[in-house]
């Protein structure tokens, strides 16, 4: 075997390239992923032969033997800002505030480009700092219990587009979403827990209040949330269509097709109604409906009345037929103009009483255990 060379990259792809040179002869102790050699020019790359893990530690070993040469898919520990709530509690920080007009909405380009992005960072391609750059973000990590995590995010959170985690290790593709973290009291710490409790896949942190901007969003739909009844605003993260939080929703249904998007709400209990309205993003009658599943689930944890959106037989409402995120998982054409024709079970609106989100929110998440999903493709 040819000598190695002092200092080699290991290449987060998964075997993309062409291989200059193999050398099967790699291998190490039982478990460890096999790599192979290529070299381009004066880089020599360590190819793994499956994917990496997110934060993998490589030690090299020559025909069983450990050397001392160690390399990493990405410096990790250089971008570690903390645990995934460290990473929450610094975006509430910054989130844009009501009535502000500090939403950036982002133009045709910057959406594109962050789809893009969101394409190679799914497919395990990690290089992305300077497309990210362009549009404002940067990748950092955040560490749980040793687990890693890569957050997507806007580091002086100035544009308010929002904040995103990806766990590659998760145990299923879950993505929960807080569209509106500050108007929904306590949604996004409340997205947390459930990202962390449920093994998630995902978590989207909305960047503005939902009200911030004062222009409408042209999207189907209206609400009294910013005052008077009107259209949506152009700010609110579930209603418009080319938004950061859209197009990285929209990244992640197509690169994990199994996925299944969790959107946390919340709304004012009029004392009597059901304390949660349970959605799939239709109001179609479905006897299997993911949201009556959800509905039972979360009865059974809760004690109290829930209602499914989706079973003709209970008087709901909220039930997030506008939301542009369920339009896209339940594969409306137009998710600015058209409700969906039906649900796709990828799209789970939840919209609670303020005591689910904060007094009984361990209950909800017991509940919430319920929504099942193949783990994403990448570990
Ligand atoms: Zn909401």
């Amino acid at each position: 075997m040819r000598p190695l060379p002092e200092s080699m990259a290991v290449s987060p792809f998964h075997a993309v390239g062409v291989y200059a040179e193999g050398e099967p002869g790699l291998s190490g102790p039982d478990g460890a992923i096999a790599v192979n050699i290529e070299i381009e020019g004066d880089t020599t790359w360590l190819v793994p032969q499956e994917p990496m893990p997110f934060g993998a530690e490589v030690v090299l070993t020559v025909d069983g033997r450990a050397t001392d040469q160690r390399f990493a898919t990405a410096d990790l520990a250089a971008r570690r800002l903390g645990t995934t709530a460290d990473v929450a509690a610094d975006a509430d920080a910054v989130r844009v505030a009501r009535d502000s007009e500090g939403y950036a909405v982002p133009s045709m380009a910057e959406g594109e480009g962050m789809r893009e992005v969101v394409a190679r960072v799914l497919a395990g391609d990690w290089d992305v700092d300077a497309p990210l750059a362009e549009l404002g973000y940067r990748w950092d990590a955040a560490e749980d219990d040793g687990r890693w995590r890569l957050v997507l995010r806007e580091p002086a959170g100035t544009l308010g587009r929002g904040s995103f985690v990806f766990a590659f290790d998760a145990s299923r593709a879950l993505v929960v979403q807080a569209p509106h973290p500050e108007y929904d009291a306590s949604t996004g710490d409340q997205a947390v827990d459930a990202f962390l409790a449920l093994d998630a896949a995902a978590l989207f942190l909305a960047g503005s209040h939902r009200c911030a901007n004062a222009e409408s969003s042209p999207c189907d739909g209206t609400t009294s949330a910013c005052g008077t009844t009107e259209a949506f605003r152009i700010s609110d993260a579930a209603h418009a269509e080319g938004s950061v939080f859209q197009v990285v929703h929209e990244g992640v249904a197509d690169a994990w097709p199994a996925s299944v998007a969790v959107q946390l709400h919340g709304f004012g209990w009029d004392g009597t109604e059901p304390m949660a309205y349970a959605s799939d993003g239709t109001d179609d009658d479905d006897p299997s409906s993911v949201s009556r599943v959800l509905r039972d689930a979360l009865e059974a944890e809760l004690g109290v009345d829930v209602a499914s959106c989706n079973d003709a037989s209970e008087s709901s409402r909220l039930c997030g037929t506008t939301n542009t995120q369920g339009r896209y998982s339940n594969a409306s054409g137009d998710v600015c103009g058209s409700a969906a024709s039906a649900a796709s079970g990828r799209f789970v609106h939840l919209e609670q009483a303020r005591g689910l989100r904060e007094e009984s929110r361990e209950a909800v998440l017991r509940g919430l255990a319920v929504l099942d999903a193949p783990p994403p493709p990448l570990r």
